[in-house]
C-alpha cells in the first residue's frame, strides 16, 4: 500500500516510538490521526505534521469506537493504515516484598496493551472492511502494525505481566491475519528491543549503558525513526503479513 494520501491512525502518537511513526507517514504525504491518552502530546505533534489529534484510553472500547468516528468525519473516510503504539511498561514481580501480590499491574497492563490493542485492530478492520479497494494501490484495503516486544520472547524478571500482554499481541497477528485476508487487509507486529523513547529515558543512563553494551550490532538503543522506517516498509511491502518482526540490533534479553 503507497503512504502518501491515504488517512492513517497512531495511537500512542503523542510521545515515543508512535510520535516518530506519525511524523514519517505524514511526511511521506498520508493524513494522520494521532490518538494518545494525553491530549496536549497528540496536539503538538498533531500540529508538528498538520494531522487531527484525538483524545482516547485505548483500554475503553467506547473511547476507541468514539476515536474511530472523529478521525473518519474528520478526514471524510476511515483509515487504511492503523498502527498501535500506545502502551505502558510496568514492572513487578508475581509475588514482592512481604508476600504482596501484583495482580493489580497484571490486570492494568493487559487493558491497555492486549484489550487496548485489540479494541483498535477490531475497530480498524470493521472499518477498512467497509472501504472499496484503491484501484490505484496494489490491492490492499488496509494495513493493522500492532507493537509488541521482545519481551515477548524473552521477558525478563519482573515483566510476566508484560511479557504476557506482548506474546499475546505476536500470537494474534497469524489469525488475524488469516481471518483478514478475504478483505485484502494485511496483520503485522513489530517487536522492538530497546528504543530511545521516553519510556526507556526514565531509566538511569547508567542502566542504558548496560543495555547497550548488550546490543550485538549496532551497540546502541533504536531509533523512535528507525521504528517509523519499519512501519512505512511494511506499509509499503504487499507480501508482507501475519509475522512479528524483531526490530533489535540482534539483542537478546538477560535475566535481568
Ligand atoms: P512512550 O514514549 O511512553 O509512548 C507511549 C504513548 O502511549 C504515550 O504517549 C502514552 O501516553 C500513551 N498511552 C499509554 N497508555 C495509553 C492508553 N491507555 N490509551 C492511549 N494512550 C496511552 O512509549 P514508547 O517507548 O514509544 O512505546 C510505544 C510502544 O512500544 C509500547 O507499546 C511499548 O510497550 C512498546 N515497546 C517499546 C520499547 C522501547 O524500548 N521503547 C521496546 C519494546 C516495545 P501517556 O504519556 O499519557 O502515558
Amino acid at each position: 500500500m503507497r503512504v502518501e494520501n491515504t488517512i492513517a491512525l497512531v495511537t500512542g502518537g503523542g510521545s515515543g516510538l508512535g510520535a516518530a511513526t506519525a511524523q514519517r507517514l505524514a511526511g511521506q504525504g498520508a493524513k494522520v490521526g494521532v490518538l494518545d491518552y494525553n491530549l496536549e502530546t497528540a496536539q503538538k505533534v498533531a500540529e508538528r505534521i498538520g494531522g487531527f489529534a484525538v483524545q482516547a484510553d485505548v483500554s475503553s472500547e467506547a473511547d476507541i469506537a468514539e476515536a474511530f468516528d472523529r478521525v473518519t468525519d474528520h478526514f471524510a473516510s476511515a483509515p487504511r493504515i492503523v498502527v498501535s503504539c500506545a502502551g505502558i511498561g510496568l514492572a513487578a514481580r508475581i509475588v514482592g516484598r512481604e508476600g504482596k501480590l501484583s495482580t493489580d499491574v497484571f490486570e492494568r497492563t493487559l487493558r491497555v496493551n492486549l484489550f487496548g490493542t485489540y479494541y483498535v485492530m477490531s475497530h480498524a478492520a470493521r472499518a477498512m472492511m467497509a472501504l472499496e479497494l484503491d484501484s490505484e494501490d496494489d490491492g490492499d484495503r488496509g494495513v493493522i502494525i500492532n507493537t509488541s516486544s521482545v519481551a515477548w520472547q524473552d521477558g525478563q524478571l519482573g515483566q510476566a505481566a508484560y511479557a504476557a500482554s506482548k506474546g499475546a499481541v505476536a500470537s494474534m497477528c497469524l489469525p488475524a491475519a488469516r481471518e483478514l485476508a478475504r478483505a485484502n487487509i494485511r496483520v503485522l507486529a513489530i517487536a522492538p528491543g530497546l528504543f530511545r523513547t521516553p519510556m526507556m529515558e526514565a531509566l538511569p543512563e547508567e542502566v542504558t549503558e548496560q543495555i547497550a553494551a548488550n546490543i550485538p550490532y549496532p551497540s546502541r538503543l533504536g531509533l523512535p525513526e528507525e521504528y517509523a522506517l519499519t512501519v512505512q516498509q511494511l506499509v509499503e511491502n504487499p507480501y508482507v503479513n501475519g509475522t512479528t518482526l524483531r526490530l533489535d540490533g540482534a539483542v537478546r534479553l538477560p535475566q535481568r
